[in-house]
């Protein structure tokens, strides 16, 4: 099979990972909120007066999520990040705010395109590097904090999902090159992990 066509793929635990590791369900987690600007595909920032992207966003961003009682709150810099599947480290690369941290999941079979989740505007944790093997819901990364010039980013993060196929080698991959690239497929990232927490 080619990359145009995407396998079925299980829905991950993410979000009870997220809510879990960073303790949000003492703050009452009930859903993840999104603004147009966030979701996969948009064309438009949710920041910076929703001016336009520079290319269809090729991912999820996370940041807000509504409370028990209705209330928005955020992640923040120190909000921890799991990974959606089991897999292995395999590439990290800077983004414009941080960190992405690239991980492959283990192959359908070597005929299929690999599938890897990137998680980006981030820092590593402490002596996580390229060949690490994760298991679902492992910590990879924190949020980085965006620079002074970023004051009206909020810190957040940015998921990607994606079919490569295997004549790609991970070292060469650069978010400013690779969606030029035919043997990458983004998937939608709401389509594998749940909006709300207890469901
Ligand atoms: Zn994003």
């Amino acid at each position: 099979m080619d990359a145009s066509e995407t396998p079925f793929l299980k829905k991950s635990r993410f979000t009870q990972f997220v809510v879990r590791e960073n303790a949000l369900d003492k703050l009452g987690f009930q859903e993840w909120i999104f603004y147009p600007g966030m979701l996969f595909n948009a064309m438009d920032k949710w920041w910076s007066n929703q001016e336009k992207r520079d290319k269809p966003h090729e991912g999820l961003d996370l940041c807000f999520y509504r409370d028990c009682e209705d209330k928005m709150l955020r992640l923040d810099e120190k909000t921890k990040i799991p990974v959606l599947y089991d897999g292995t480290v395999v590439r990290v690369m800077d983004d414009f705010i941080g960190k992405s941290v690239m991980v492959e999941h283990r192959p359908l079979d070597s005929d299929y395109p690999r599938l890897c989740t990137i998680y980006g505007h981030t820092n590593l944790s402490n002596g996580l590097h390229v060949g690490r093997i994760v298991k679902a819901g492992d910590i990879v990364a924190n949020l980085a904090r965006p620079n002074k010039s970023q004051r009206n980013i909020p810190p957040h993060l940015h998921i990607s999902v994606g079919w490569i196929s295997q004549n790609i080698s991970y070292e060469n991959l650069y978010w400013e090159t690779m969606d030029t690239l035919k043997e990458l497929r983004w998937v939608d990232p709401l389509g594998v992990i749940r909006r709300h927490f207890l469901q």
